[in-house]
């Protein structure tokens, strides 16, 4: 059972006129961008309301909860589980246009912004004071502070700083009926009974929309080092000794450990040094960071590895974007070859390469299966699991229901999660009691239904 979108009607042509008497940016054509995806999937959004105050956000949502007109809260639709979705007709709000900076506390290091605001906006502004965000993605070129907070997005950084959500100190959101909650705190330290804001953070849009943020942001560390290495043998013996070695030897400085497997690294080509991981390998990609040299903890941790282990450093801007980009090369070479089944999950350390092997094992040599490839944050115990299928066989949905079972039944038993960093959106929308018990789905319920009764928002996603 879903949470109550049921008595929703489809956008009428009558809806555009009055909309546009309470937002002065109403578009119903050329709204393309606001109907794909990532993966080229489409979706039903009719009408898109681009609101540039709170007030015009309260206004919009008022109409269309009083209307019953499904709404779905876009941001930078960059999202991978199809959030920004619409299955029936619905009336979109981005925002794009309430992206401004507002204020930073350059001795507290919070910064306060209005949620349309891009992240890399964020921290080039950030930069300037010597200051940073918390976490980092790849898509930090579109995607939004509002869409951060709504996935409560993991990232590469998430080792060093933990989750986005403790580094929130405030926000502003507006429920389904037009209300406007007032939950920006200036203080860190703030115990005044339940922390209410923590709701909307990871909601993905159901509860509230997230138009503005005040979040703690630590400095920028002036020196990093990032050192890319080969690794051969088995996950357990080579991966996650590395790790451990990292932690003992780089310390409170390590800001990343990346790993991608060999059929990955054979995907994105040899690596930037020449080396070239067989198939049985791993490339793993270790980042220092910190506010005096770290270089010499980078050459400790090398010196630490096996003989045998293959490894290249990167010290100045334009090498250590280089190792980044072939880690992040590796999803862009992964889509080009066809569709991929997705999986963000987590689990014990040890637990999360068996996963591959075993995906392996069992479908690797269907027709239809062209590559299935392990990398991750393996530092965070998450790994993406990707399954790049053959573009000239039709999709077998028996084959996916199949494989999402092995998989996310393999996730449950080890008690690991179903999405480590993606959130559910529509995609993993029915795997949801995998990873959440019945009576916890039960109560997730309740809390949609007291603040958005009429499911306007972002219906059929995320809360089951
Ligand atoms: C190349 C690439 C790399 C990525 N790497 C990572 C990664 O390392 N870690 C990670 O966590 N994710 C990653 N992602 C996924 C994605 O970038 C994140 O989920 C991101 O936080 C989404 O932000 P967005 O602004 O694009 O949100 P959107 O895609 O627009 O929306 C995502 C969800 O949030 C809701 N939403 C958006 N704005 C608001 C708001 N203001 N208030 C309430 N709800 C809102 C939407 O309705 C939707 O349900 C990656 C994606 C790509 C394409």
């Amino acid at each position: 059972m879903q949470a109550g979108p049921c008595i929703l009607r489809a956008v009428r042509p009558s809806d555009f006129k009055n909309l546009s008497a309470l937002c002065a940016d109403i578009k119903v054509r050329d709204i393309e961008r606001y109907t794909s995806e990532w993966f080229g999937r489409t979706s039903n959004i009719k009408v898109v309301a681009r609101p540039r105050s709170v007030h015009e956000v309260s206004d919009v949502l008022k109409y269309c909860n009083s209307s019953g007109i499904g709404v779905t809260v876009f941001g930078g639709n960059t999202g991978l589980v199809g959030g920004t979705m619409a299955e029936r007709s619905e009336v979109a709000i981005s925002t794009e246009f309430m992206n401004r900076f507002l204020e930073i506390d350059v001795s507290s290091g919070i910064a306060t912004v209005e949620t349309g605001l891009i992240l890399q906006n964020l921290q080039e502004r950030l930069a300037i004071h010597h200051l940073t965000t918390p976490y980092d993605l790849g898509a930090r070129g579109s995607c939004t502070i509002g869409g951060n907070l709504a996935t409560n997005a993991g990232g590469i950084n998430f080792i060093r700083h933990g989750p986005l959500r403790a580094h929130v100190v405030g926000i502003e959101a507006v429920l389904a009926n037009g209300d406007v909650l007032d939950l920006m705190s200036k203080s860190r330290k703030d115990n005044c009974g339940i922390d209410l804001k923590q709701i909307f953070i990871g909601s993905e849009g159901t509860l509230g929309i997230i138009t503005k943020a005040r979040i703690h942001c630590p400095s920028l560390h002036q020196y990093r080092s990032v050192a890319l290495i080969s690794l051969k043998g088995d996950f357990t013996s080579t991966v996650l000794e590395t790790l451990k070695k990292a932690k003992e030897t780089i310390g409170e400085s390590l800001s990343a450990f990346e790993f991608i497997d060999g059929e990955g690294a054979e995907l994105v080509g040899p690596l930037p040094s020449g080396m070239d991981p067989k198939y049985s390998g791993f490339a793993v990609l270790v980042e220092a960071s910190g506010s005096a040299s770290v270089s010499d903890k980078i050459e400790n941790f090398l010196e630490q590895l096996p003989d045998s282990v293959e490894g290249v450093v990167g010290s100045d801007l334009e090498s250590m974007s280089k190792l980044w980009h072939y880690r992040e090369l590796l999803p862009v070479k992964m889509a080009s070859l066809g569709h991929n089944l997705k999986y963000d999950i987590s689990l014990p350390q040890r637990e999360l390469y068996k996963l591959v092997e075993g995906i392996r094992l069992r479908y690797a040599n269907r027709p239809d299966v062209l590559k299935i490839v392990g990398y991750g944050h393996v530092g965070d115990g998450n790994l993406h699991l990707n399954v790049a299928l053959d573009p000239q066989f039709e999709r077998n949905p028996s084959l996916e229901s199949d494989m999402s079972h092995s998989v996310y039944s393999y996730v449950s038993e080890c008690g690991g999660s179903i999405s480590a960093e993606h959130g559910i959106g529509r995609d993993k929308l029915e795997q949801l009691f995998f990873s959440k018990p019945t009576v916890v789905l039960e109560y997730t319920r309740a809390l949609k239904k007291m603040l958005d009764p009429n499911g306007i928002l972002n219906p059929g996603r995320t809360i089951l």
